[in-house]
């Protein structure tokens, strides 16, 4: 079996049983990266020699018996807004270009911990904000299933990545759809968790009440066992759970939907969702029905108010949290200025982007004293309806099932062109984080022209274990 074609648990395995060496993973990664990075563009950076070097105690590590979880000696990617000590974290920033961090984020310490081997920070859309990739500083990566289209976003590095073979697994956030909409785009899995299951410690903030770090991977396995490496109550997070319930691998053993009731919101079926994807979807639901399941339509009220509500929490939380480059405590400052007003004001004018200068202006309007109760107070009031039909909902059903975008991934330089329009592409997954939910989108088929498209599954808070077995079994057919 050749390495390119493994998944991140059987190269795991085959080192264990000592039939492959860790370097070989390592550097089958590098020869791909090699070959297609010059293209696809997923990386900001590599860590060559460091990786290799890693790869020497890991081998060790697990000859002596340090490491012996099912992912060790497994390469791995990770988004550019996850501090690493002593390595560049840019968020695809202009403003944070030579910012190096002091301090690993809480996931990272945890991959060290499961021998895993950090090779590189992936492209994103700038501080997150973007549905494309195509808000990076950096320049766009491109979908390595057709190089003229965008994978997604704002986790696009990390897709593309995984879809390229550029990494065995990877890591993404999860604001609003950024691991899930990407993951659709580019034909892989991807997993935001219940809020608080995975420690934010170290992850360059976008939204602080909406941000997940996740799981990336080839298959619903992968992502299970990544999950449960970087799942845990952490006290450097304030809003980290101490949940009990981590053995995410367990839950994906036993591959049965029979009895398992699934419910469909039919206004997202409605306008809007291209036809090709909506074929994909029902076909879906079919096969869901065949094994065992059984699928329900029900009707949402709330879906005008998803995308109103989470842009404006969104900016809000963006504008007040990004308050912070200001050209003193962080990264990039103005070359020339005037006093300090003028130094920070021309810092970020010229450090950040035109998208997250956008959210910084809605978000300043919406908490601003004269509109507050109009905008900001009404978007938490109209989140806690959201909230409470999911609640109503999951009285009834295991999963909601929903489209992951309504439609396969843009051509490169057509989204920017209309941020609106763009904004409502995420209609299928802003609710999830507006009420906490977990949800994992798997690969479910392809529109004519080839590009990947995929099925989210959404689960109760602290659902993980149900959205992994539908996942798994829906998988497996
Ligand atoms: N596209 C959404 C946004 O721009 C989601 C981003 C995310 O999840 N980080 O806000």
């Amino acid at each position: 079996m050749e390495l390119q074609t493994m998944t991140a648990l059987e190269l795991s395995k085959k080192i264990r049983q000592r039939q492959v060496k860790v370097a070989d993973g390592v550097k089958e990664v590098f020869d791909q990266i090699e070959k297609k990075e010059g293209k696809v563009h997923a990386y900001l950076d590599l860590y060559k020699k460091d990786a290799l070097a890693r790869a020497k105690e890991v081998e060790k590590g697990i000859m002596d018996g340090t490491y012996t979880g099912p992912l060790a000696g497994v390469p791995i990617a990770v988004k550019d807004n996850i501090c690493i000590k002593g390595k560049k974290t840019t968020c695809a920033s202009k403003i944070l270009e030579n910012f190096v961090p002091q301090y690993n984020a809480e996931v990272i310490d945890r991959l060290e911990k499961a021998g895993m081997i950090v090779i590189g920070k992936t492209n994103m859309d700038e501080f997150a904000m973007g549905s494309t990739t195509e808000t990076s500083a950096y320049g766009v990566t491109r979908n390595p299933w057709d190089l003229e289209h965008v994978p997604g976003g704002s986790s696009g590095g990390s897709c593309a990545a995984v879809a390229a073979g550029e990494a065995f697994m990877a890591l993404g956030s999860d604001t609003g759809g950024s691991i899930r909409q990407p993951s659709s785009f580019c034909g892989v899995t991807g997993i935001k968790p219940t809020y608080g299951t995975v420690s934010r410690y170290g992850l360059v903030a976008y939204a602080s009440s909406l941000d997940q770090i996740g799981p990336v991977g080839k298959d619903v396995a992968d992502c299970a066992a990544l999950l449960e490496v970087i799942a845990g109550h952490d006290p450097k997070d304030s809003t980290s759970l101490d949940r009990k319930d981590l053995d995410f691998s367990k839950s994906i053993e036993e591959k049965k939907l029979l009895g398992m009731k699934f419910g469909v919101p039919k206004e997202f079926l409605a306008k809007g969702l291209d036809p090709e994807v909506k074929d994909a979807f029902m076909e879906t639901l079919k096969v869901l029905t065949s094994q065992g399941a059984i699928v329900e339509f029900f009707s949402v009220e709330t879906m005008e108010y998803m995308i109103p509500a989470y842009y404006i929490i969104a900016s809000a939380e963006a504008s007040s949290n990004l308050e912070r480059f200001d050209g003193v405590k962080y990264g990039y400052r103005a070359a020339e200025y005037e006093g300090l007003h003028d130094m920070y004001k021309k810092t970020r004018t010229e450090g950040f982007g035109e998208e997250v200068k956008r959210r910084i202006m809605l978000g300043s309007f919406v908490l601003s004293s004269g509109y507050y109760d109009a905008y900001y107070l009404k978007a938490l009031r109209t989140k806690a309806l959201i909230k409470q039909e999911f609640d109503r909902a999951f009285d009834k059903y295991d999963v909601i099932l929903a489209p992951a975008a309504p439609y396969t991934a843009p051509k490169i330089g057509e989204s920017l062109k209309d941020p609106l329009a763009m904004y409502l592409g995420d209609i299928y997954t802003v609710a999830v984080n507006l009420c906490g939910l977990p949800g994992i989108t798997v690969p479910c088929g392809q529109d004519k022209a080839g590009m990947p498209i995929g099925i989210q599954m959404i689960g109760n808070c602290f659902g993980e274990h149900k959205i992994l077995r539908a996942a798994a079994a829906y998988e497996a057919e």
